[in-house]
């Protein structure tokens, strides 16, 4: 009978089989622990994909707010929508124009100096009411009873607060850009020459003084010394603020408004945008 001798001794062959289980045994370990390492990682991505989204939905909402906004501001200063420029170019648009429209009306007069109950004399020829002759009439007459409080239409300084022929007690300011403001047939004068006015202090009460024929407040607009019809000054505000440059056209409107939005551009900061 012949006996075959194995090759290799059975001790070493369970020593190696040992080895190998082990061996195995960790591979799967590792294995399974990064199978958790994976698991957990898309677990993690998911969230922060919910988060994003919802913080997404909260920037769409915020974004719809700021457009309709910044729609309703276009549409208050009559701006031209232009929906392929940026939201935030849009916005600095709408900031600088309303600034330097606020400037604008702060600086030539506009709006009425008096609360009025009527106009009695419209600004252009007439025959006077007392002297009976055909001449200019320069103002336009606001119908207000005797003691009304009469305002600075803009920032200025008094001219001149006296007396005169015809006008009674007469305030005359000189404003910014050529223009200047004449209120006459005042009752009562508060201020003084050389006086620096903001727009809307005080500078006298209306009444019926020098040549009137009936308590009212003569008021005149002039620009480089013309007289211009201040109609359409008392009428001037942000809502219909472009009117006054068809309407009145012996201003150099453009140079003014140029002139204004440099200076704005010095004392406000606006927004920067990198998209443009
Ligand atoms: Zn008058």
């Amino acid at each position: 009978m012949i006996k075959i001798e194995p090759k290799v001794p059975y001790a070493l062959v369970v020593i190696l089989v040992a080895i190998l289980a082990s061996t195995a045994h960790q591979a799967f370990k590792d294995l399974s622990s990064q199978e958790e390492l994976k698991a957990d990682l898309i677990k993690k991505q998911q969230e922060r994909i919910l988060e994003l989204e919802e913080g997404m939905a909260v920037q769409d909402q915020e974004l719809l707010l700021a457009k309709s906004q910044i729609n309703a501001i276009e549409i208050s200063l009559g701006l031209k929508q232009d929906v392929q420029v940026s939201l935030q170019t849009r916005l600095n648009l709408a900031l600088k124009s309303s600034k330097d429209r606020a400037q604008m009306l702060k600086l030539i007069p506009s709006g009425s100096p008096v609360i009025y109950k009527g106009i009695s004399s419209r600004y252009g020829y007439r025959k006077h009411p007392v002297t009976k002759r055909r001449a200019l009439h320069r103002g336009t007459d606001l119908k207000a009873n005797i003691g009304t409080p009469v305002y600075a239409t803009a920032d200025g300084i008094v001219e001149s607060a006296h007396t005169v022929r015809g006008f009674g007690r007469l305030v005359e300011l000189d404003h910014a850009y050529g223009f200047k403001s004449r209120y006459g047939h005042l009752s009562k004068i508060a201020v003084k020459k050389g006086s620096v006015l903001n727009k809307g202090d005080l500078i006298g009460y209306s009444g019926n003084s020098g040549i009137s024929t009936g308590a009212h407040l003569h008021y005149e607009v002039s620009f480089v010394r013309q007289s211009l019809n201040p109609y359409w000054f008392i009428k001037w505000e942000q809502d219909n603020f472009d009117e006054i440059f068809a309407k009145v056209k012996r201003v150099t409107w453009d140079q003014i408004s140029s002139d204004i939005a440099l200076k704005d551009s010095d004392r406000f900061i606006v927004l920067s945008d990198s998209s443009d």
